[in-house]
């Protein structure tokens, strides 16, 4: 993946990247800076992580090509590194922040707040007040109560009104089931607005994350277009912002997604001058962009089944597998037992289990796994770990997600 010089001088100098060591590799050259890492700065041989800001600017590139009429604001709670933040900031993508801590981050990287949107539908009154107070004034809506807190705190806001998407986009996540109007919600919730005196500027959604049909996009946008239709009807000042939300992956299913949302658009909203169309992407940013490594701390032999205990799971950034649904991978380091062939190429594999370091049976990352005979000290190398595992792991029995730490690289292309 090439990514411009440019815009990589442009994330290495951002907000929570300068001042932090940010280390170039050769092309192919992830394993090899990890095993740095293993060699020269690990002797208590914690779980860290990778962050490629290289594959961030190849991603961000990748969605200004695909998408240019498309404005992304970052879904933070996907992946709250600073260093994400900060490159993201950088390359000219703005935020959705759903929380008052996630706003306040985004502005210490010195965003402004008109490139936030506050995409939390049901928000804490304190929260609402505090958007108020540094100038956060656009956010998303879907029942009465919020338009009474919103009338109360922060009168001056714009809204969005958040529909459930119409069709199922077959998410691991499905978000349809708590929020979204529906169908016959939106117009007594525009009526409700208007008489409260309140501006309602534009419709989101959000057709679900990972895994999503590329389709569900094309249903979302039509229903879009008729509670566009809706407003105008009951007499809403013409409405200008369509937010698509996120449910983007970055994999090969990206272009499919891409060229279902710009069909969507050309056929619900043709020339539609003052239209802003924008987007809550956080999978397609940050899953690819992490790679995590954690330590073999444990292991048990049991005839031909091998049992080891790494030092990160399911009470950490392993999480994913129980909220996010995810299906990790992971392949050896065993820079400790073999140094000659670390990653164990052509060695045999036995099946086995990879645990989480608590005490609960429950933490269990990996079950019926080939891998090469592994020692203690030996390490386990996660891949596109960077959507929403550390964001929601714990400090359970001790073992606190929140110190792993990110080193920073980029491939240098030449
Ligand atoms: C979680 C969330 C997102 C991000 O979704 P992805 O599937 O990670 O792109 C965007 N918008 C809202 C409102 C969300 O709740």
């Amino acid at each position: 993946m090439g990514s411009s010089p440019i815009s990589l001088q442009t994330v290495l100098c951002a907000p929570g990247v300068r001042g932090r060591r940010a280390t170039a590799f050769r092309k192919d050259g992830l394993t090899e800076f990890m095993q740095s890492i293993m060699f020269k700065k690990q002797e208590l041989k914690e779980p860290f992580y990778v962050l490629d800001l290289g594959v961030v600017v190849s991603l961000f590139d990748k969605w200004t090509r695909s998408l240019p009429t498309v404005r992304p604001f970052y879904a933070v709670k996907c992946n709250p590194e600073p260093a994400l933040l900060g490159a993201l900031a950088a390359l000219g993508a703005n935020f959705d922040c759903a929380s008052r801590a996630e706003i306040e981050a985004v502005l210490a990287l010195g965003v402004k707040p008109d490139r936030i949107v506050y995409a939390n539908p049901c928000k804490p009154e304190s929260h609402i007040k505090y958007a108020a107070s540094v100038g956060v004034n656009l956010t998303t809506f879907d029942s009465r109560d919020e338009i009474q807190k919103i009338r109360k705190w922060h009168p001056k806001c714009d809204l969005l009104l958040r529909i459930k998407a119409p069709e199922d986009g077959g998410a691991r996540c499905p978000l349809g089931p708590k929020y979204g109007a529906l169908p016959d919600e939106i117009a007594p919730l525009l009526q409700a607005a208007l008489a409260a005196g309140l501006s309602v500027t534009g419709v989101s959604f959000h057709i679900g994350s990972g895994d999503t049909h590329s389709r569900a996009y094309h249903g979302a946008i039509a229903a879009a277009k008729t509670v566009f239709e809706t407003a105008t009807g009951l007499g809403v000042p013409k409405m200008n912002v369509l937010n698509i939300g996120g449910g983007f992956t970055a994999d090969p299913k990206f272009d499919e997604a891409a060229s279902v949302v710009k069909s969507a658009l050309q056929t619900y909203f043709p020339n539609e001058p003052g239209l802003s169309v924008i987007s809550e992407p956080g999978r397609f940013f940050a899953e690819s962009a992490f790679t995590l490594a954690t330590n073999v701390i444990g292991k048990r032999v049991r005839d031909e089944l091998r049992e080891y205990w790494i030092n990160d799971g399911i009470y950490g950034s392993m999480n994913c597998i129980l909220y996010d649904h995810a299906t990790v991978t992971c392949t050896p380091l065993a820079c400790t037992s073999n140094r000659a062939n670390p990653t164990c190429k052509g060695l045999r594999t036995y099946n086995s289990t990879v645990f989480g370091p608590t005490c609960d049976a429950l933490d269990t990352v990996l079950t019926g796994y080939q891998l090469p005979e592994l020692q203690v000290n030996d390490w386990l190398v996660f891949p596109n770990m960077g959507a929403y595992t550390a964001a929601a792991g714990s400090s359970f029995n001790g073992f606190n997600t929140a110190s792993i730490l990110t080193h920073l690289a980029y491939c240098n292309p030449t």
